[in-house]
């Protein structure tokens, strides 16, 4: 089955391909020819992710998906949520994003720094939506460590791996329990379940 990704990143292609396994081929945006910027306008990870797949459905009319990750923090009432990528500036910056969260959370200890990255995934196959979600629980550390990762990867302690940040641990361990490896997994085993 041949399905088209909405993004541009090969990083998450192949953590997708990989996911999905034998018998389907991930075609990314560049391969069909699509270089603007896809508009992401909405108030929700899940508004996003469905307006992206529903793009790619009208210029391309065949089957897609789009995925919309976020950073929910309780003590900041979810922020930054939706605005994950460009929280301190359009510059996308995430070293600024991640001392800004920082900053905000000062004083704060434990519990109270509760956060969880969320996936939203919206699938358009044979014209029809269908949505997926993955949530990764854990707080947000008194300070950055390590070198893995991207984004917010430096700040985040999985509830998996107290003491550790996401940028701590390999890949692979990342991969096992991340927001985005849930979601996709989730997307498979429904494809899957379509095709048996
Ligand atoms: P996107 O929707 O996948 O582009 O994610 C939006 C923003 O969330 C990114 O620019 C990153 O700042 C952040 N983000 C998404 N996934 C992760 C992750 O696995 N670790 C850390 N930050 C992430």
């Amino acid at each position: 089955m041949k399905l088209t990704f909405a993004t541009g990143n090969i990083g998450k292609l192949r953590e997708a391909s990989e996911i999905l396994g034998e018998g389907f081929e991930l075609v990314s945006l560049s391969q069909v020819g699509i270089t603007e910027d896809i508009p992401e306008t909405g108030e929700t990870l899940t508004e996003n992710s469905i307006q992206k797949a529903r793009y790619l459905y009208e210029r391309l009319g065949c089957d897609c998906f789009a995925d919309d990750t976020g950073l929910e923090v309780d003590a900041l009432g979810g922020a930054p949520g939706v605005y994950t990528a460009r929280y301190a500036g359009e510059d996308k910056d995430f070293n600024k994003n991640m001392d800004k969260v920082l900053e905000e959370l000062q004083g704060l200890e434990g519990e109270a720094r509760r956060a969880r990255f969320k996936s939203m995934i919206t699938l358009i196959v044979n014209g029809e939506e269908h949505l997926f979600e993955g949530t990764l629980e854990g707080i947000i550390s008194q300070e950055k460590s390590g070198n893995g990762g991207f984004g917010y990867d430096p700040i985040f302690i999985a509830d998996e791996y107290p003491g550790l940040t996401l940028a701590d641990i390999t890949e692979e361990q990342k991969n096992d329990i991340s927001h985005r490896g849930k979601a996709l997994r989730a997307m498979a085993e429904w494809l899957k379940s379509q095709n048996s």
